[in-house]
This record gives C-alpha cells, sequence and structure tokens, in this order.
C-alpha cells in the first residue's frame, strides 16, 4: 500500500495550481486539487479574464466616436450594464467548465471545499484527513484594504466584478495596476471617474517615462486624476451616497460618488491554512517563502504563485507551477527565472513594458542610452482623436544590448510581447536596426529609433 493517499496535494485551482496538478498528474504523479471558490482562480474568475473583456466593452465608446472621422454615422448607440454582465457570466462559466474538465482529463481529482495543513503531511479538507508527500499552496491572494474609516463601504476589484449597476459617479483609489485599469474601464463605460493616488505619479515601479505620459493620457480620457491624494476616511450618506474624504496638499476636500473603490494592493491568502503552526517561513506581507524551484524551509512543502508574493502574474505562476512538478516529479530540477518577465496594464491607452527601466538601468550604470519616440498614432489623424503613444528602449552603451522595452499606446500590450522575445534573447539595439520595419505599423518604430 502506497505511504501517503497522494504523491500532490495542491491547495488553489488559480492558474499555478491548475498547471502545478496536470503536470504533475503527466509526470504519473497522484494530484488532487483542493479549491474553496471556483475552479480558475482569480485570473478566470474576477482578474485577468473578466477585465479583458471589459476593457472591450470600455472601448466601444471611443472607437464609435473614432469612427465619425472615417464617414461613419452611429445613431442611437446605448449601453447595457445588465447584458455585459450576463454575457461575461457565461464566459467565466464556460471557462471554469474547461477548467473542471481539464483537470479531470488529466486525471486530477478536484475536491470542493477549504483544505487546512494539520501535518507537514497531512491536509484536512471536506471533513476528512488526506495525507501527501508533498503539500502545494497555492491560495493565490486577495484585495487588501487600507485601515481608514469606512473601508467596508468600498468596493474593491471582487465587488467590481458583480456590480449589479454601473456606479455614475466613481471614486478609485490607488495607483497601480488595477486603480489605472478600472478607471479606464468605468470611465468607458460612461461613468464619472476620480482616480486618487497618494503618491507622486502612478505606476510606481514603471519607468518614468511611462507614468508622466500616461497619467497624460488618462487626463486626455475624462479621468478627473488627483495626485498626492491619500485616503482619510469613507462615509455614506443619507441618499446613499458616498463622501469620501481624501488629503491633499492643500489639505483635506471631499468627493461625493456612488462607489468608492478600493485598488490598494492585494495580499498573499496565508491566513489559516496551518503555515505558521507548521513553522513554514513567512514574509512580512504574510508570503510564503520558497527557493527558486517553488519548496519552503519546511520540506514537503511548496508554494507557487500570487501566494509567494514575488511576481503576482498569471503566466509567472503557470511557470512556477510548471517547474515545480517537474522538479519534484519529472526527475529534473527546473528553477524559476524571474528576470526579463514581460508585463501590460491594460489601461486607456494600455502600457506594454519588459526589461529594465531608464532609473533601474542608471543605477546599475552609468552607461546608459536611450531612445525615445513619441507620436500621434496614424489612425488619430481621421479621427481627431487627441492621443499620443510614447515607445522607448533603455540600451546598454557598452554591450548595446537593449536592456528595457517600454510603450504606451494602443496595442502596446501586444507589441511588447514580440518585443520581449528579442530583450530577453539579449539582441542589441544593431540587431533591432537590422530587422526590416512593417509599414505602416506603430510596431516598427522599435526597430527604426536612432
Ligand atoms: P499594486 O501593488 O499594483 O498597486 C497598489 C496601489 O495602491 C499602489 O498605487 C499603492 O501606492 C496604493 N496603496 C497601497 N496601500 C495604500 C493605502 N493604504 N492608501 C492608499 N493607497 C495605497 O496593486 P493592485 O491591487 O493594483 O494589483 C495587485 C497586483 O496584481 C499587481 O501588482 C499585479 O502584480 C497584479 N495585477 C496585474 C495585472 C496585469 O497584469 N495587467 C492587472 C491587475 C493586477 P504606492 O505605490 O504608494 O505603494
Amino acid at each position: 500500500m502506497a505511504e501517503y493517499d497522494y504523491d500532490l496535494f495542491t491547495i488553489g485551482a488559480g492558474s499555478g495550481g491548475v498547471r502545478a496538478s496536470r503536470v504533475a498528474a503527466g509526470h504519473g504523479a497522484r494530484v488532487a486539487l483542493a479549491e474553496d471558490y471556483r475552479v480558475g482562480g482569480t485570473c478566470v474568475i474576477r482578474g485577468c479574464v473578466p477585465k479583458k473583456l471589459f476593457t472591450y466593452a470600455a472601448h466601444f465608446s471611443q472607437d464609435f466616436e473614432d469612427a465619425a472621422g472615417y464617414g461613419w454615422r452611429i445613431a442611437g448607440a446605448e449601453f447595457s450594464w445588465p447584458a455585459l454582465m450576463d454575457a461575461k457570466d457565461r464566459e467565466i462559466a464556460r471557462l471554469e467548465g474547461i477548467y473542471r474538465n481539464l483537470l479531470a482529463q488529466s486525471k486530477v481529482e478536484t475536491i470542493d471545499g477549504r483544505a487546512t495543513i494539520v501535518g507537514p503531511h497531512t491536509v484536512e479538507v471536506a471533513g476528512r484527513r488526506v495525507t501527501a508527500r508533498h503539500i502545494l499552496v497555492a491560495t493565490g491572494g486577495a484585495p487588501s484594504r487600507p485601515e481608514i474609516p469606512g473601508a467596508e463601504l468600498c468596493i474593491t476589484s471582487n465587488e467590481a466584478f458583480e456590480l449589479r449597476e454601473l456606479p455614475r459617479r466613481v471614486l478609485v483609489i490607488g495607483g497601480g495596476y488595477i486603480a489605472v485599469e478600472f478607471a479606464g474601464i468605468l470611465r468607458g463605460l460612461g461613468a464619472r471617474v476620480t482616480l486618487a493616488y497618494r503618491g507622486e505619479q502612478v505606476l510606481r515601479g514603471f519607468d518614468d517615462d511611462v507614468r508622466a505620459h500616461l497619467s497624460i493620457e488618462l487626463v486626455k480620457h475624462g479621468i478627473d486624476l488627483r495626485l498626492n491624494a491619500a485616503p482619510v476616511s469613507v462615509e455614506r450618506r443619507v441618499d446613499g451616497s458616498l463622501r469620501a474624504t481624501l488629503r491633499t496638499a492643500a489639505g483635506l476636500e471631499t468627493q461625493d460618488v456612488d462607489a468608492v473603490m478600493l485598488a490598494t494592493g492585494r495580499a498573499p491568502a496565508t491566513r489559516g491554512l496551518g503555515l505558521e503552526a507548521l513553522g513554514v517561513a513567512l514574509d512580512a506581507d504574510g508570503g510564503v517563502v520558497v527557493d527558486a524551484y517553488g519548496t519552503t524551509n519546511v520540506p514537503g512543502i511548496h508554494a507557487v504563485g500570487d501566494v509567494t508574493n514575488r511576481i503576482a502574474l498569471t503566466p509567472v505562476a503557470i511557470r512556477e507551477g510548471a517547474a515545480l512538478a517537474t522538479t519534484l516529479f519529472g526527475g529534473r530540477p527546473v528553477p524559476v527565472d524571474h528576470r526579463d518577465v514581460a508585463h501590460a496594464v491594460f489601461s486607456d491607452p494600455p502600457v506594454g513594458a519588459v526589461g529594465l527601466t531608464e532609473g533601474a538601468a542608471r543605477a546599475l550604470s552609468d552607461a546608459v542610452i536611450v531612445h525615445k519616440a513619441s507620436f500621434r498614432p496614424l489612425k488619430a489623424t481621421l479621427s481627431g482623436r487627441d492621443q499620443k503613444t510614447l515607445m522607448k528602449l533603455v540600451v546598454d552603451a557598452g554591450t548595446h544590448r537593449v536592456l528595457g522595452a517600454h510603450m504606451v499606446g494602443p496595442d502596446a500590450p501586444e507589441i511588447i510581447q514580440g518585443i520581449a522575445i528579442a530583450v530577453k534573447a539579449g539582441l542589441t539595439k544593431a540587431q533591432f536596426d537590422e530587422t526590416v520595419a512593417i509599414h505602416p505599423t506603430a510596431a516598427e518604430e522599435f526597430v527604426t529609433m536612432r
């Protein structure tokens, strides 16, 4: 009889947990996976996928306006929030079904229930105890709320995906990915949006030119961008609306809105799993500390994805999950390389980036060459839209390697995905220049910058 009930017990059916489980099962491991919510995780259920669908929905308002410059007359266009929500819900349910089928086809046993770790090889789930040679924590993260009076009156991205009606006036608090993405979505769909960020410029960690360029475009898009504005409190008014108080350079000011959305970061979901009792090392934010393969300080307990508090992106979690499963069951240790991970913000206009920012490159060396281009996209000529695209390459002046590529503008995520291959491969500026352009595109600017 086998020593353990399973070779791998995964907690959390998000991108990382599902991939690890399926790859492990493919190597012949006996795998169970527990999920207490819906299979698919944040990305599929209330993150990347529905968010991207919402950005498409939001963009139509601009498309209709732009169409006029191309000879179209579109009268009577109307938007229905319930229709969008129904369509989104159907698609997410379809995807969840696909995930469940893929798990079943891979011979992974899916258990609906919340699992806790009660011993180095023992898990309690759905009223029973099971044992496993390896336990994988892939529980992801959850929105974190600032400790201000009235935080409980606010929504987070979780609730934003379930709203019954589109709020007319929204205050979005935060300046990261979710804040700028939702500000654009809500604005595009017709809400009046204020985006309040406590710092000097949105998207901390991104290239400074990108941050400055995006904030100009956000304002052009009709977003009331308030920088150096920190949340103080939120209260419910007699008419049911919300009054938010912000601290700004000029003192306290209030905003009366129908909804306040907190997009103030996400925290690793490690509470109540039993990790502390087993002595699993956690970082200051509660993230599980792991090595390059995904193993914690307790042998047999592993973690991948957002719960490890490294790079909270789906493709990274997928990579970490596959690497861990191959390391444990494929007979080949696979470390994960977290360098040069391309990333995108689906703001309006969107941002794409890979590699070093100018600031990060200059912190490493003085010998940095920067190439920049800012131009009006061809489409904007006839549409008359006041919009500019920014593209930027950060190059090592000694080796001529392209260290970073950054873009703000239509299709930036799609374009940067291709450029990311070149940056990851360590190609030089000369090799970019040797590449013949595709004309007329925006992307060609990356091979014609001199
Ligand atoms: P981010 O960490 O990106 O941004 C959090 C924002 O909230 C920052 O601007 C931060 O300010 C601000 N903030 C934090 N605490 C407070 C506070 N107490 N009061 C006021 N403001 C505060 O988190 P998100 O929630 O936007 O997203 C979480 C992660 O999910 C992202 O980092 C990303 O990894 C991932 N994600 C990726 C997406 C994509 O790939 N397109 C889309 C959405 C999420 P400060 O900068 O000053 O710290």
